[in-house]
């Protein structure tokens, strides 16, 4: 028999498993506790459980880390983790400090079927959605790193965004057990409002989450019309704007947060315009509650496209806010480790050929190509 791995479970599963050892239901708490307070990564550790509990535990279960292959730290304290998930892929996590939060990017998938253009991730095509453990392990992992790197027994990470790699809605069924072991009081204990699922819009899955596990929801946004959003987000096409907005107000009565966090990435001469900002206000306002929270595109090879300058995006949010919408801009990360949205490439067997069918259908809007040895990295 295969050894069942441990961070494949929330508390409900693991009570199961207990009681299918002929354990009583409390030893699961007890368990989940030293794994996921504690970082036990050894039953020989767990000194409250009885002898026999751990031998029988040690015979039928493990705790499965995941192999780290890179730990990066970027000169802002950004730290990037590319695990190695088997079968040559590879899926990063980010660990971002900030004076009152610690925040992890958490990824969901190796790969990415969406296929967005401006989206590394998307470029390299989906390998398979990651388990319940996988995602786990990436908080497991880096939470118990950093406490040993600091030197503390305190909790280090108060933030989970699902906005590494991959389309958390498309691996409904493993993401949900993992956000629950995160909210768990006898897990991470993080509040609902402090966990954040980042979706291009798989409408009926946001639809799901409202009763299954509400957390607090992003939406990438990223245009204000569908012609537009078809090119960059192609999951447009099944689920359009209207439908999302929909889907989105539904969901603000079930949500933790009273709004939803937009999310729209600059692409220079594509979706930053004045007009374009016009057409979000026509979108959202009087519709539904939310921020936006506007992405400068991080480049990539291959992208074909440049991020807006400063002054656009300035003048793009001024427009938000002069209509009574929250807007922020965000921070570029970790960039001079690749670790800023969008970067994450990990590495993946890409079995849809995504980089080729992009090549062959060029977007259709006008795209600023880059001039030959150009970089866009840092703009003004
Ligand atoms: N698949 C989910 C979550 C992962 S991406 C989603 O799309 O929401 C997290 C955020 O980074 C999304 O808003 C995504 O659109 C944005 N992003 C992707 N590529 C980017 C890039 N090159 N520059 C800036 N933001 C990017
Ligand atoms: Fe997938 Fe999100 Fe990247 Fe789009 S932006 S390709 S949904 S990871």
């Amino acid at each position: 028999m295969n050894a069942v791995n441990l961070l494949d479970f929330d508390l409900d599963g693991l009570t199961v498993f207990c009681e299918q050892l002929g354990e009583k239901r409390f030893r699961a708490t007890q368990l989940f506790r030293w794994i996921h307070q504690k970082g036990a990564t050894d039953f020989d550790q767990m000194s409250d459980l009885a002898k026999s509990l751990r031998s029988k535990l040690k015979g039928v279960a493990t705790l499965q880390d995941l192999s780290v292959i890179s730990e990066h730290v970027s000169s802002d304290g950004t730290i990037k983790w590319l695990f190695d998930v088997g079968a040559g892929n590879a899926v990063e996590s980010v660990y971002i400090p900030e004076s009152d939060r610690g925040t992890l990017c958490v990824s969901s998938q190796a790969g990415c079927a969406v296929g967005c253009r401006f989206c590394s991730t998307g470029h390299q095509g989906f390998s398979r959605n990651l388990t319940t453990g996988e995602i786990v392990a990436q908080l497991w992992h880096a939470e118990y790193a950093l406490r040993k790197r600091l030197g503390t027994t305190e909790r280090v990470i108060s933030n989970v965004v699902m906005m590494g790699m991959g389309e958390p809605l498309q691996n409904y069924s493993a993401l949900v057990p993992a956000l629950k072991v995160m909210l768990d009081d006898h897990g991470y204990g993080l509040s609902r409002r402090r966990v954040t699922v980042s979706t291009s819009g798989v409408v009926p899955m946001i639809e799901r989450l409202q009763n299954d596990c509400p957390v607090a929801l992003a939406v990438s946004l990223h245009a204000p019309n569908d012609a537009l959003r078809d090119e960059l987000v192609p999951l447009n096409r099944k689920y359009p704007i209207d439908e999302l907005l929909t889907a989105c107000q539904a969901y603000l009565t079930a949500a933790p947060r009273d709004f939803i966090t937009f999310e729209y990435c600059m692409l220079d001469g594509v979706n930053d315009t004045d007009e374009h900002a016009r057409q979000l206000i026509a979108l959202v306002k009087g519709r539904i509650n939310c921020k936006f929270n506007l992405i400068p595109f991080n480049p990539f090879p291959a992208s074909g496209l440049l991020r807006s300058n400063n002054e656009r995006v300035q003048a793009f949010a001024r427009i938000l806010v002069d209509a009574g919408i929250v807007t922020t801009v965000r921070k570029t990360r970790g960039d001079d480790i690749d670790a800023a949205c969008g970067q994450l490439a990990g590495e993946v067997q890409d079995r849809t050929r995504a980089a080729a069918r992009m090549l062959r259908q060029p977007v259709a809007v006008k795209v600023a190509l880059p001039k030959p040895g150009e970089r866009h990295r840092s703009a003004p």
